[in-house]
């Protein structure tokens, strides 16, 4: 099983790429999730791409290529893997056939969560998550019991760097001229299934399920 998972910052990739790790028992396989960890660490990865993820650019192609490179060469992800946040540029999609080609492995499907501007820019904003389980809340739609901090383990959550309003906006027009073509090219490789990421991560798990003919 292995599942690339599109949609703009904010379409609830990242919960779906956890539910179905969990679901599909795979590894869940997130690029971002992967530059904060080095961001965190201070590695020199991290350190080379900090100012780029904090004003909501892309990091290079060459870098986050080689990072997922190395993440696929391990054996955890013998029986598939979810990919959450990669590819997210042509040269990226590109990179990972051939990758995934040399590896004699191909992909499952590609699942595009669908979901209107207005909606990503309140999601984001009202995100907030556990800076040690990764658990993600929203103030509104799907807060904590107690107010500000994490349910499993009682930490003080945080907001995202780059889920400040003007990072935001600047991560969905990476989004339009980037990203969204590759439903294109994944259209034309008939990979792609269209859903709509609205309703609660259940409502979408099933409907992803159901997509996946499981
Ligand atoms: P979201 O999908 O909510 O924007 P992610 O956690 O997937 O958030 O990514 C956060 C940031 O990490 C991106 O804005 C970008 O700077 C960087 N990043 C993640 N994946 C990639 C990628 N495949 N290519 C380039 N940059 C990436």
């Amino acid at each position: 099983m292995i599942l690339i998972l599109l949609g703009p910052p904010g379409a609830g990739k990242g919960t779906q790429a956890k539910l179905l790790a969990s679901e599909f028992k795979v590894p869940h396989v997130s690029t971002g999730d992967m530059f904060r960890d080095h961001k965190a660490r201070g590695t020199p990865i991290g350190r080379k791409v900090q100012s780029i993820m904090d004003a909501g650019g892309l990091v290079t192609d060459d870098v986050t290529n080689e990072m997922v490179k190395e993440r696929l060469g391990r054996p955890d992800v013998a029986n598939g893997f979810i990919l959450d946040g990669y590819p997210r540029t042509a040269a990226q999609a590109q990179y990972l056939d051939l990758l995934l080609h040399s590896l004699g492995r191909q992909i499952t499907r590609c699942l595009s969560y669908e979901v209107a501007e207005e909606v990503l820019v309140e999601r984001m904003s009202g995100r907030r998550s556990c800076p040690k389980c990764g658990t993600v809340y929203h103030v509104s739609q799907n807060p904590p019991k107690r107010d500000g901090f994490c349910d499993r383990d009682d930490t003080g959550l945080v907001q995202r760097d780059d889920d400040k309003p003007e990072t935001v906006r600047k991560r969905l027009q990476e989004y339009r001229s980037k990203t969204e073509p590759l439903r294109q090219f994944y259209r034309d490789r008939h990979l792609l299934t269209e859903i709509e990421g609205v309703g609660t991560p259940d409502g979408i798990l099933a409907v992803t399920k159901k997509a996946l003919g499981r």
